[in-house]
């Protein structure tokens, strides 16, 4: 299939490319580069800059190319940026989104695969998540990811758009040539590694007073190459109907835990300390990844989170300055 990656240039696209690419697929990534990396798009790829908000760069792109799909990676995804900046995430996820859809729709395109969230689901009461369970997100980020699902399940109806909705839960890791380079970055676990790395002296674990056995925020973390193999899966679903998935390992570790877990895998002490919660952090996120295992045949094969932290860590160390003066290799 020839596919457009919007987004392709950051974290999980730039890994969906090298295994699309790895099947066989055409890929063309499209990315203002932003918070993407031209260096993190593998020369088998065509790269086109431009904004998904563009809608006349869009058109360009559809009359140039004829593609059997869309995967959308190209949304703001910070929490706590949400909170303090609504207005960035609905213009960028909602708004620029529309137009994605809206130019895919003049050129008759009807598949598309939409990276979604687990802040969909706010604050469940039970764990873990399963897809059906009440949508009540506790802040803007994952407001506005519910809000454009619901859009593709109208658009579905109106104009026959097939796509496949993917809840991430918290991706991590790496591939030998993608990582995690946010700037800044927020992320817990290259946070974490940046200690390691000796680029700030300790961690601060936002929050123990939670309702969790030890206090620290419960995560479902799972490693990009995971996430990325259930997105090439997911166009397979897309000739015949649509569908909602969690993608997740189903096993929570704490902020401590994750820490603990990098101790072991760096050898570094990590010196960590609480800090005050961060605005719109649920106390649990657990994925059920049931509806995706036996729909897709999607199982994961790095569930476990030293794994996970040991392939990030690798990157960052051969990627001390993130893909800064790095060439895609
Ligand atoms: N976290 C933390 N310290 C940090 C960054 C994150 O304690 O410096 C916590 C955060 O509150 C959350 C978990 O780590 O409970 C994962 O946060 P991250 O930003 O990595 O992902 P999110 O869950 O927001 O998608």
């Amino acid at each position: 299939m020839k596919i457009l990656v919007v987004g392709g240039a950051g974290y999980i696209g730039s890994v969906t490319v090298e295994q699309l690419l790895a099947a066989g697929h055409q890929v063309v990534v499209y990315d203002n580069l932003l918070k993407g990396h031209r260096e993190s798009v593998p020369e088998a790829a065509t790269f086109v800059e431009g904004d998904m908000g563009d809608a006349a760069a869009l058109d360009k792109l559809f009359g140039q190319h004829t593609f059997d799909a869309v995967m959308h990676f190209a949304a703001l995804s910070l929490v706590g940026e949400s909170v303090t900046q609504p207005d960035k995430y609905f213009k960028n996820n909602v708004s620029n989104g529309l137009v994605l859809l809206d130019a895919m729709g003049r050129a008759g395109i009807k598949k598309f695969v939409f990276s979604s969230t687990a802040a969909v689901y706010g604050e469940p009461t039970e764990w873990p998540i399963h897809e059906d369970f009440p949508h009540n997100p506790t802040n803007p980020y994952g407001e506005s990811k519910l809000a454009f699902e619901k859009v593709l399940k109208w658009y579905e109806n109106a104009y026959g758009l097939r796509y496949a909705t993917l809840r991430y839960f918290n991706a991590a890791g790496a591939t030998g040539c993608c990582g995690e380079d946010h700037d800044p970055e927020t992320h817990l676990i290259p946070l974490i590694l940046q200690v390691a790395q000796g680029k700030r002296d300790a961690i601060s674990m936002f929050g123990d007073d939670y309702p969790t056995p030890d206090g620290t925020c419960v995560r479902d973390y799972i490693h990009v190459v995971d996430l990325a193999d259930a997105h090439v899966r997911a166009l397979s679903i897309l000739g015949e109907r649509s569908g909602t998935f969690n993608l997740g390992n189903g096993t929570g570790f704490s902020v401590k835990q994750v820490v603990e877990a990098a101790r072991k895998v760096t050898g570094h002490p990590i010196p960590a300390k609480v800090a005050p919660r961060r605005a719109g952090d649920p106390a649990v996120l657990v994925a059920s990844s049931a509806r995706i295992r036996e729909q897709l045949g999607w199982e994961p094969k790095y569930p476990d989170v030293e794994t996970i932290i040991a392939d990030a860590w690798r990157w960052h160390q051969a990627h001390p300055q993130g893909y800064h003066a790095s060439a895609h290799v």
